[in-house]
């Protein structure tokens, strides 16, 4: 009994940093420099040959602190703390999420091939896809979670498809993406010199709820902006992976330049201590206000993971994939957008603004908003219509939540 495994919330607190190296402080510093100074001029050539790849690291050496744009302690610390929920080899922090995907993206495609895409995206990824990288000869082509594989496969012959990119629960009405088929796509489209990769945006589970390397995904990322940092006052991405592909994923990094700065760096380590209890709780408070919205003669549907019935594929999914129904709840509230527009404008609580996973409760009308720029026909096939109204449920009590839930639905008439 001299040693354990320690989980990863026990080790929010400490795991990778050295107090001795930081003239004792129990908390890691934020270490606001540009560079750093080597102590001798051989000392500074070794970590270049390192950086550059241009040797393999002798047993037990460490990569040595060159430029902040490289490297720097507190990204490395917070980095090493992200791997652990995920059990992921490697792990690379962006200054958001938009630019941990459209690194990911860019480092992956290359004009001619194909990206595979889960619909409805991210509304920002969307616009990646669909506006950004056809400019560079690449073309994006989406399934849904009713496709089959071999719907999506045909769907894709006579392209060169690279990535399948999935998002999975959907935004903003938890369609669930098996993840066991889209790696199953991803093989059959794989050939022995040109591997297809499974990337999984897992920004609405947190790295808590749901592992999709373990479910075959290449690389996993956030937006560490919602859940990660989890009190709307940071802007932050990551991604996870093996070694081969990360090392990939961080050389972009450095030359596109868009690592986390210190700052972000140092508040998502405060935010890492507490998002287990955060997280948590917000799931404890979603069930509530879930079953409270099914329950409402003015709501017409709710769309809760907790809820799925029992005997349809979408709740298999969710046995299989995720250990959590999540703090994710949308309904469709009998009327259209001026009696959902009411609604919001009542709330007493929660906020009118969109993002998600912050303490605070958040409420916003995807049609109009995050979802305003999506395709008339899309939206219509995604369901998301004009009725629709998406929550973000945070720490507070929930009967304060549901009160104010309570109250706005009558303000409806
Ligand atoms: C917010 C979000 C993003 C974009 O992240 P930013 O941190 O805003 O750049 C990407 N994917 C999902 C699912 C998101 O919710």
């Amino acid at each position: 009994m001299n040693s354990r495994y320690f989980q990863p919330e026990s080790l929010m607190m400490s795991h990778g940093y050295k107090p001795e190296l930081s003239e004792g402080a129990i908390k890691c510093p934020i270490f606001q420099t540009s560079t750093f100074v080597f102590k001798t001029a051989k000392e500074g050539k070794e970590f270049f040959e390192l950086a550059y790849g241009k040797r393999e690291k002798s047993p037990g050496e460490e990569p040595g602190l060159i430029y902040s744009r490289l490297n720097n302690p507190y990204l490395q610390i917070l980095e090493e703390r992200l791997c652990l929920w995920d059990q992921a080899e490697e792990c690379t922090v962006f200054e958001s999420g938009m630019s941990a995907i459209s690194t990911v993206l860019l480092e992956f495609l290359r004009p001619g091939d194909t990206l595979l895409y889960s619909k409805p995206v991210y509304g920002g990824t969307d616009h990646f896809i669909n506006k950004v990288l056809p400019q560079y000869g690449i073309k994006g082509i989406g399934f849904t979670p009713e496709d089959s594989l071999d719907d999506i496969v045909n769907r894709v012959a006579g392209t060169l498809v690279k990535l399948v990119y999935v998002e999975t629960p959907a935004n903003p009405t938890n369609a669930l993406f098996d993840l066991e088929l889209c790696r199953n796509v991803a093989d059959r489209l794989s050939t022995d010199s040109c591997p297809v990769y499974l990337v999984v945006d897992n920004t609405y589970m947190g790295p808590l709820w749901q592992h999709p390397l373990k479910h075959g995904a290449d690389l996993v990322m956030y937006s560490a902006t919602k859940y990660i940092g989890g009190h709307s006052d940071l802007i932050a991405g990551a991604v996870l992976g093996k070694k081969e592909l990360m090392k990939r994923v961080r050389t972009l990094r450095t030359f596109l330049g868009n690592m986390a700065g210190p700052w972000t760096g140092w508040l998502l380590m405060r935010s890492l201590e507490t998002l287990k209890v955060r997280m948590t709780q917000q799931a404890e408070n979603a069930a509530k206000v879930a079953d409270f919205l099914a329950a409402h003669p003015k709501v017409q549907k709710v769309y809760y993971l907790g809820h799925l019935p029992e005997n349809s594929a979408q709740y298999r999914i969710f046995k299989k994939q995720l250990t959590c129904a999540g703090a994710m709840v949308s309904f469709d509230i009998q009327g259209g957008e001026k009696e959902a527009f009411t609604f919001l404008d009542n709330l007493k609580l929660f906020h009118l603004a969109v993002s998600l996973g912050s303490t605070e409760s958040l409420a916003e009308h995807p049609a109009t908003m995050t979802h305003s720029d999506v395709s008339d026909e899309d939206r219509a096939q995604l369901r998301i219509s004009d009725k629709l109204i998406r929550l973000s449920i945070g720490v507070e009590h929930h009967e304060d939540l549901i009160w104010d839930i309570q109250q706005a639905l009558e303000k409806v008439v």
